[in-house]
């Protein structure tokens, strides 16, 4: 039977998991064997697994990547040839590609060695009389004429090779951009924000810098749905999620978090600084007079709730978030429409 991470790796969004998994790689300078491959992957898809938890304490305490430690990682943690077919897959396009390429590379080498030859054997021959000079001017425009097609065969298979990885990236990006949005709002989804939460803390504690998050939910959207219908409940959603990405570019991550709660990330800020745009985004979101769009009602005002918090010294991903649910859950308590720093909690 498949594990949960196998059927992850041949779902439709295996582009997205083999591009982030090698962009994670790249930065930690890990060599892209299969077998690295394999173990990253199992670090994006599953974040919370024994084995992303080992690496990623080997993230937090600087560690390198060697051959030795991954091999090490490997052997605990991997069981043998677990590759799955999709992995398989595009490693062998890719490398069926780069094989081909390479060839054509290595073809034209040759040929201008041997045209090196030619040449040089070419230059003692002129100063031989016994050799026919016309001869010798023959195999050299002969030999010179297969270099220039085999050059332009070279130019035409490179030329092919390029558009066939721009076509594979602009691809790639795309699968990318769907698997890690939400349909509704257009923000980054769940599974992103996890990703990025993830890969934020750890930069924060490698590199010392702040890092503060924000969990925002809108108020009594229950009886808002209830009384106007899912539909138009929709459209506030896309509303709100609007206002919370305008104040979400990067290096912030603005995120649809679960139904009608949303997460804002702001590596490098403090909670100060979070709260001051929080509290723009409360005001904006609860001054605007909705209506109803098929029959122009009015719907009156929506308001939301949030909670921040900042990072604090050893603190973990999962306790930063909790301190922010813990934020926003005494904004409620305290009558909604309100942003509170989880460090003025008493
Ligand atoms: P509170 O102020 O305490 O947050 O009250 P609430 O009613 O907002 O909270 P509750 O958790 O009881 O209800 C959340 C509601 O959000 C229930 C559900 O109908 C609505 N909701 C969740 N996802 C969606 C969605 O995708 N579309 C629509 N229209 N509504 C959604
Ligand atoms: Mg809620
Ligand atoms: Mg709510």
């Amino acid at each position: 039977m498949a594990t949960d991470i196998e059927t992850k790796l041949r779902a439709p969004d295996a582009y997205a998991v083999a591009r982030k998994t090698l962009e994670i790689m790249e930065r930690n300078k890990v060599w892209p064997t299969p077998q690295n491959y394999e173990l990253w992957a199992h670090f994006v898809c599953d974040p919370t697994g024994l084995l992303a938890k080992e690496i990623g304490r080997i993230l937090s305490e600087g560690g390198i990547f060697t051959d030795g430690a991954c091999d090490e990682l490997a052997a605990a943690h991997l069981g043998p040839g677990k590759l799955t077919e999709q992995i398989q897959d595009t490693g062998d396009a890719l490398t069926k590609e780069l094989d081909s390429v390479s060839q054509a590379i290595k073809s034209a080498q040759k040929l201008s060695e041997a045209y090196g030859v030619t040449l040089e054997y070419a230059s003692k021959s002129l100063g031989d009389d016994q050799v026919d000079l016309r001869e010798t001017v023959e195999n050299l425009a002969e030999a010179t004429r297969r270099i220039q097609d085999e050059n332009r065969v070279l130019e035409t298979r490179l030329s092919d090779s390029n558009l066939e990885v721009t076509r594979l990236r602009l691809h790639l990006e795309q699968v990318r951009r769907d698997a890690t949005t939400d349909g509704l709002t257009n923000l980054a989804n769940r599974k992103a924000f996890d990703v990025e939460f993830q890969r934020m803390h750890g930069d924060s504690k490698v590199e010392g810098h702040a890092l503060t998050l924000a969990l925002l939910d809108i108020d009594h959207f229950k009886t808002f749905n209830d009384t106007w219908g899912h539909q138009t409940g929709d459209q506030v959603l896309r509303f709100v999620a609007g206002v919370i990405g305008n104040a979400g570019n990067a290096p912030r991550l603005a995120a649809r978090y679960g139904g009608e709660e949303f997460a804002l990330l702001f590596p490098g800020e403090s909670s100060e600084q979070a709260y001051e745009v929080l509290e723009k985004i409360r005001i904006e979101v609860a001054s605007r007079i909705l209506k109803r769009r098929s029959t122009n009602e009015d719907l009156g005002a929506i308001t939301l709730s949030a909670g921040v918090a900042e990072l604090a010294e050893g603190e973990s991903a999962h306790e930063l978030l909790e301190r922010a649910d813990a934020a926003l859950y005494v904004s409620k308590k305290s009558g909604r429409n309100q942003v509170t720093r989880s460090e003025t909690i008493g």
